[in-house]
């Protein structure tokens, strides 16, 4: 059973007097256990839905409609499935004691992964998973794997009864599942023989693993679990030329890299990061592999559309890993506007020091860097700090931060996104 929480106006589940809280039951005889069946059963223009209404009328409706025309119906979001593994490099374990509730949630859900690019393990699939997930074709996935040797991974994973991930992405590729697979490289455990062994293995599923991200083990000052060494520039050179060896194979073989350093591995490096063709359609963006690229051309091909910004000042809040790579961006943001920018590299107070990610920065955090800064005209910070409800991970509300400061303060992804806008009568930037 699924829950309708709204009911969008005009459409066909409003004309059938659908109401928020009414229990979709089954759809063509076949009963619904989440919003996967949902969305993949009333795929056809006929339909049988047995319905619970919120006053506990059963009812049946019989539905006939155009080629495609949307049901209207959204449903409470699903029960997420819990993670049976217990990572020393586990980021929610590295998490502070007493924040907001959600963020503890250790979710490995391969529903997730299908429908928002969430990372899982697939670790906790039962058969009947491995079912739906050939049944409705749920590709690409996103998978956590580490490292393919089993042994190895029951180490990563801090658990004994991880199945063999080799016999699970087979099963599934055979049935047609790609992936784009994740490596979080903890040093002395999966770089070496391991990643070499792990990036052979799932080369040889060709087209099945679409991409694969190598990225470097992140802690915070509460990684309670971790025991392992920390990531250094020495291991992080390492594993860059581990990663393009195979990148260099990939494009010889296949006219495309495959394998990519997540940003963060190439800054611990101190190494340059390459161009946007390496990155080719950015496939692991939102996992950090070729942001900063992205970002770079994002500026590049945008500040044209700037308008002139002279006399004013601009603060540039950033985390330190970011750091370095600002101030040949805020020179091109100079040359074009007029503008003074002034780069704020803030330390997170929430994480400690070594967490070094902009978009990891807390409320606090920003309040501490702009406090006192009346001598600017505005400041923008990290978009990426504030989730779709408007908080901080610290559960600040950027509204509230916003508030108690001295200057207009404007989250941005980009630049580009709030400054094309600051040449306007009532500037507001773009996303407030
Ligand atoms: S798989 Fe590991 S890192 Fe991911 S949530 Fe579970 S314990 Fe944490």
């Amino acid at each position: 059973m699924v829950r309708v929480s709204r009911v969008q106006s005009g459409s066909i589940a409003e004309e059938l007097e659908i109401r928020p809280g009414t229990e979709l039951i089954s759809v063509n005889g076949r009963e619904l256990a989440d919003f996967l069946d949902w969305e993949f059963l009333t795929a056809d223009d006929t339909l049988t839905i047995d319905a619970r209404l919120p006053d506990g009328t059963e009812v049946e409706y019989e539905i006939e409609r155009e080629d495609g025309e949307p049901l209207g119906v959204e449903l409470e979001p699903p029960t997420v499935r819990r993670c049976a593994n217990r990572c020393e490099f586990c980021f929610i374990e590295g998490l502070p004691k007493g924040l907001r509730r959600n963020l503890y949630v250790r979710d490995d859900d391969y529903r997730l992964s299908f429908a928002y690019g969430n990372f899982a393990t697939l670790s906790n699939l039962k058969e009947r998973d491995i079912a739906r997930i050939l049944e409705y074709r749920l590709s690409p996935l996103y998978v956590s794997v580490h490292a393919t040797p089993w042994e190895a991974r029951k180490v990563l994973l801090n658990n004994p009864r991880v199945p063999n991930i080799l016999e699970q992405l087979r099963l599934l590729a055979e049935g047609g599942i790609q992936f784009h697979a994740q490596m979080v490289i903890v040093p002395g455990l999966n770089d070496g023989d391991v990643l070499q062994q792990s990036l052979s293995d799932l080369w040889n599923f060709g087209d099945a693993v679409l991409s694969v991200a190598v990225v470097p083990v992140g802690l915070t000052q509460f990684s309670h679990l971790y025991t392992g060494k920390s990531m250094d520039r020495e291991n992080a050179t390492r594993l860059l030329e581990v990663t393009e060896q195979w990148a260099e194979r990939a494009q010889r073989e296949r006219g495309e890299t495959w394998v990519h350093g997540s940003d963060e591995l190439y800054l611990l490096a101190g190494r340059e990061l390459p161009d946007a063709e390496y990155y080719g359609d950015f496939a692991q963006i939102e996992n950090g592999v070729g942001a900063v690229t992205a970002l770079r051309r994002r500026v590049r091909e945008g500040v044209s559309e700037l308008p002139r910004l002279d006399g004013k000042r601009i603060g540039v809040v950033t985390g330190a890993s970011m750091a370095p790579l600002m101030p040949e961006l805020l020179r091109q943001l100079t040359e074009a506007t007029g503008a003074e920018f002034e780069l704020i590299p803030t330390t997170n107070t929430l994480f400690g020091p070594t967490v070094t990610t902009a978009g990891l920065l807390v409320g606090a955090d920003i309040r501490r860097a702009l406090a006192d800064r009346h001598d600017l005209d505005l400041a923008l910070i990290p978009a990426e700090t504030i989730n779709e409800n408007g908080m901080f991970l610290d559960d600040e509300r950027f509204v509230v931060v916003r508030e108690a400061l001295p200057i207009p303060v404007y989250p941005s992804y980009d630049f580009i996104d709030v400054l094309v806008h600051e040449g306007e009568p009532h500037a507001a930037g773009a996303a407030a």
